[in-house]
């Protein structure tokens, strides 16, 4: 994908300043299909978080996903209380969806429950919800709010000025695009540009902003499976895989879990990470039919129970694709290479992005003049290293350790019976940690991700 440059002349007027309150649609000049205030690439959770939050801002958005909602995605679609936070602040209506009390932890020959502790900024349940079903709720969510979400429809590469300054995107529908009047190529247009296009980051990429490969990558695979036990109120984790009894036979490569999903379901998957982009020839979808072939016959994960495809992804870890905001582009959620290199998790980041883009947007938005827009969107960066940057150096030192098995086997076997370094290894886990006040170990992991450069 290449970008296009167009005419200086063609660069769009930074948009008046939003009003308070969201404008009713019939509050609002009549607007152009193809210009908006903020164009956002990508309706995963980081899209449609940063299109509900600016929409509820009072900024006009238009929202670009390829896929109709609904479709499937790999994931392991657990939402730690980090996650629920956040979608606690997209104001989503969560009723009926799976809810579980905590983590239960397998290893070392250690079976241990860690309850998610109810905390001044974290709620004590975690949640899970299939991504076909979590993607669709949050871009509805979105549309809801007044987005204009068009599905069907790929971005296809930025549009730049002869400067570099990303100013809009050329985009191709589908037969199946969901908007009047979009039926060829067609270019769209706003000050703003967001990349929330997944770990692919194609605006991203054609823009020249590259992944750091000296930054930790993770791959997994997960299939579900019906199960007698997918009401079970634990997120299951395994951290030692065993191709025969546990213990007396050989110890696979990566960590497993089981997540009750809800709908009878549950997601099983496996993964492994390394400090450094690196492949690891690890052949997965071998590691995973031997892990199956000994899980506890309780679950029933056998190949008749198996719903839909065993399927594998990426994950972009501890901010490995920066900067975050440079010549009108934003980077989120995967895109921005915002998983968690201590679980892997990156949902909870990718709806936190969003929330902090659309803060940004809408006070750049308010500025009278270029320069004190570009200052108003350089706090977007700002906001993320303040939150993860200090946490994600650990997490990078934490990767390059327990990449080593054997340290890793240590960790588990001596670690996990130790309840008070548990509830620290959990809370840092989680991403847990209370940023301001709390307990003993909140002021310890503070002054941890204090101590270390911001990432
Ligand atoms: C096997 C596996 C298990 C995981 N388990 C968990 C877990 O349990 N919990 C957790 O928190 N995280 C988990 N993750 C990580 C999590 O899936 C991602 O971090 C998360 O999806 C990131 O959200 P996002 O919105 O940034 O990107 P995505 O969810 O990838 O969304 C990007 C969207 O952009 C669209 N798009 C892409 N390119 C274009 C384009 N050119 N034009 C238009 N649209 C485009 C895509 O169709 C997609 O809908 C897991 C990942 C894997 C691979």
């Amino acid at each position: 994908m290449s970008n296009r440059a167009v005419q200086p002349d063609a660069v769009p007027t930074p948009p008046n300043p939003p009003s308070p309150a969201p404008a009713s649609t019939s509050d609002r000049p009549a607007r152009s299909a193809t210009t908006a205030d903020v164009i956002v690439v990508g309706a995963g959770p980081a899209g449609s978080s940063a299109a509900r939050h600016l929409a509820t801002l009072g900024m006009d958005v238009i929202l670009m996903e390829k896929q109709e909602l609904g479709r499937d995605k790999v994931c392991g679609d657990g939402l730690t209380p980090s996650a629920v936070r956040e979608l606690v602040r997209l104001g989503i209506d969560t009723t009926g969806w799976q809810r579980n009390t905590g983590l239960r932890v397998i290893g070392g020959g250690h079976r241990l429950h860690f309850p998610w502790p109810e905390q001044a900024s974290f709620p004590s349940y975690g949640m899970a919800r299939p991504r076909a079903l979590l993607d669709r709720d949050l871009a509805e969510h979105a549309a809801a709010a007044g987005a204009r979400l068009i599905t069907g429809i790929t971005v296809t590469a930025p549009l730049t000025t002869p400067g570099g300054r990303v100013i809009g995107v050329s985009a191709k529908p589908s037969a199946r695009v969901t908007y009047p009047g979009i039926d060829r190529p067609t270019d769209f247009t706003a000050p703003l540009i967001i990349d929330a296009g997944g770990v692919s980051a194609r605006l991203a990429t054609a823009m020249g902003r590259t992944k750091d490969e000296r930054r930790p990558m993770g791959v997994a695979v997960r299939a579900y499976y019906r199960s007698p036990r997918a009401d079970d109120a634990w997120m299951e984790s395994q951290l030692e895989l065993w191709d025969g009894p546990a213990g007396s036979s050989t110890l696979l490569p990566g960590y497993g879990w089981i997540w009750p999903v809800g709908e009878g379901l549950v997601n099983v998957g496996l993964g492994s990470v390394s400090s450094r982009a690196a492949t690891t020839r690890i052949d997965y979808r071998a590691v995973f039919a031997a892990w199956m072939r000994n899980v506890p016959a309780s679950w029933q994960l056998t190949e008749d129970n198996r719903v839909g495809r065993l399927a594998s992804a990426a994950l972009p870890m501890a901010f490995n694709r920066k900067p975050h905001y440079a010549d009108g582009l934003m980077l989120l959620g995967d895109a921005g290479g915002m998983v968690s290199p201590f679980n892997g998790e990156g949902i909870a980041q990718a709806l936190m992005s969003g929330r902090l883009a659309a803060e940004t947007a809408a006070q750049a938005a308010s500025r009278t003049s270029r320069a004190g827009r570009e200052r108003a969107l350089a706090q977007y960066p700002a906001a993320l290293k303040a939150e993860m940057g200090g946490y994600y150096t650990l997490g990078r030192v934490f990767v390059s350790l327990i990449e080593h098995p054997e340290v890793m086997r240590l960790c588990t076997r001596h670690g996990l019976p130790r309840k008070h370094l548990m509830k620290l290894v959990t809370k840092l886990l989680s991403d847990g940690w209370e940023r301001r006040g709390g307990d003993s170990i909140d002021h310890f992991i503070q002054l941890l991700t204090r101590m270390v450069p911001a990432a």
